[in-house]
């Protein structure tokens, strides 16, 4: 059970979110700046998602009518922006994904505040609005992260992990929602192969290693929650993991009670409610700590 479910718009029992990292080649840049930009293999593992993964993913979307979210590093934006006009003609969301997928609990808070910035400065440039969400590269949020995200008007963040649903965060700064991810349905562990960066993953078919994400929609859904599957198009967006999900939308769409939204509508949909006095959502007060815990 789910202690507060959300209502959700037309009687919906979940609501549901698809979430897409285009971290693309980023990850290699950003592990190993002295010799990356010759280590054609993992250069070209990663421009397979804007370039051919992106393409296919759209095509699935249009086709059933869903409007969904891409998280985007604005290095990637700067260097694949045909993905990036494809991804808004079509109606979804970017959201901001670091610079170049720079971990923010590695660089500390004056280098966080550069690049998340300069990244920000990128995703107004090119989809002509400052994002409403971000998701921490490697989920890595700190304190500072969720104060930035406050002081630029974000309304939600996607990295942190203390609930099932949807959740608010009070700070002394402000406030702002939490889209709860979780290892559970993210596609690094069954699909990530990844040498040069310290992932060596069994690779699972493309059945097993979605089951455990669908496992996840249907806990979710019996209990009237909210499902978001954390994945990438260089290894979901591969061609027989794609048509695995592609065949499990066109059956959960037909039937059952899903709201598929991006996850500022979901986000803005649970805000209403809470506006309204028809909804109690469930606050997480931070910072939790302000030094190291053990002495
Ligand atoms: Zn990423």
């Amino acid at each position: 059970m789910i202690a507060n479910p959300i209502p959700w718009p037309n009687g919906a029992r979940c609501a549901c979110a698809i979430t897409l990292d285009v971290d693309a080649d980023s990850l290699i840049h950003v592990a190993r700046p002295q010799d990356s930009y010759n280590r054609l293999y993992p250069i070209t593992m990663g421009r397979y998602g804007p370039t051919v993964a992106v393409p296919r993913i759209l095509e699935t979307y249009r086709r059933l009518g869903l409007k969904q979210s891409f998280f985007m590093p604005a290095w990637t934006m700067e260097n694949y922006p045909a993905a990036v006009e494809a991804i808004l003609k079509d109606g979804h969301e970017i959201g901001h994904h670091g610079y170049i997928h720079e971990d923010p609990a590695e660089i500390g808070p004056d280098l966080q505040r550069e690049r998340f910035e300069r990244a920000l400065r990128t995703h107004v440039a090119m989809t002509g609005r400052k994002p409403r969400g971000y998701r921490a590269p490697l989920y890595n949020a700190t304190q500072a992260t969720l104060e930035l995200l406050i002081e630029h008007g974000f309304s939600y963040d996607s990295s942190l992990m203390a609930d099932d649903i949807p959740y608010l965060m009070q700070t002394q700064k402000g406030k702002l929602y939490e889209m709860p991810p979780h290892w559970g349905a993210d596609d690094w562990p069954p699909f990530a192969h990844y040498a040069e960066i310290g992932y060596m993953m069994p690779v699972q078919s493309p059945s097993a290693g979605l089951a455990a994400s669908f496992e996840e929609f249907e806990a979710q859904y019996e209990a009237g929650g909210f499902w978001m599957g954390i994945w990438h198009p260089f290894l979901t967006g591969r061609l027989a993991r794609w048509r695995v999900v592609e065949r499990w939308l066109e059956d959960v769409l037909a039937n059952r009670k899903v709201w598929f939204a991006t996850l500022e509508q979901i986000a803005a949909h649970v805000d209403a409610l809470v506006n309204a006095g028809t909804y109690q959502v469930r606050v997480e007060r931070l910072p939790y700590f302000t030094q190291p815990v053990v002495p």
